[in-house]
Parts: C-alpha cells; structure tokens; sequence
C-alpha cells in the first residue's frame, strides 16, 4: 500500500555551507537549522527513505544538502491537504527565512520551499499540521 503525502525534511549545518546546488548554482547557507517541505505523491516511504540517505545520485535540488547536512529527520502527513506551498505559506507565515531563492519550487509560484528555521518554529508548524516523525512503514524485504 502506497502512503502517498506531504512532507517536513528537517536539515541542521554545524558549520557554514557553500555547495553547487544543480541548476541553481552554488548556494550559501549559514551554519543552523533548515526546513524543506516537499510532496511525495509517489510514496512517502520510498520518498523520505531516500532522502535519508546521504548517499545518492543527485536528481533534486535537496539531494545536494541531503548528502552533506550533519544531521536530519523528517515529518511526514499522509493525504492531499496541506499541500507542500501551504507548506511553505505556513513558514513564512511562522517567521521563517526564505533560504535560497528558487529552491525546490521550479513546477509552482514559491519563492522557495527551502527555509531557515528555528526550532520552536518547527514545532509550531508540526504542531499545526499535526504532522508526525516518519519511519518506513514497508516491510523488510529479505535478501537484501
Ligand atoms: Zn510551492
């Protein structure tokens, strides 16, 4: 059973960032706290799996920070509504700082769907989306 949702990929840099970021070029990020939220229609579990990792073929703009932050986790809310952009309206609308323009936001109107945040801020947004930590739901396959 595909869970098909919406997403919060939490991102934290101990130190300053400066990385190509594919079509957007090289990107500067200040040592802190990042949110990206982002859709899986697809599939959360394979979606959030895979950005997990640090290690990928790089495809999306997030694959560029998700092979180099020191730590991440990521929220997950199953079904249509909020939409990643209500998303991302909900951190602006919290205080968040748009990151880096254009991020993660090429197929809609966005500024961004890349932010600096603060962690009370996070949790006032999880908290409103009653959104909740995922983990992989699929079983284990064997033989792996
Ligand atoms: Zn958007």
């Amino acid at each position: 059973m595909i869970r098909k949702g919406t997403y919060v990929l939490f991102l934290r840099f101990r130190d300053d960032v400066e990385t190509e970021v594919g079509s957007l070029g090289r990107i500067f990020l200040k040592a802190g706290d990042y949110c990206y939220v982002g859709s899986a229609m697809g599939g959360l579990d394979q979606r959030l799996s895979r950005h997990l990792k640090h290690q990928k073929n790089k495809r999306w703009h997030i694959d560029y920070l998700t092979s180099i932050c020191d730590d991440m986790c990521a929220y997950e809310h199953e079904g249509p509504s909020p939409s990643e952009c209500e998303l991302a309206r909900l951190m602006v609308s919290l205080g968040s700082v748009p990151a880096a323009k254009g991020f993660g936001c090429s197929d809609c109107d966005c500024q961004t769907h890349l932010f600096r945040v603060d962690v009370k801020t996070v949790e006032k947004a999880l908290e409103a989306e009653k959104m909740t930590v995922f983990f992989d739901r699929r079983a284990v396959s064997e033989g792996q």
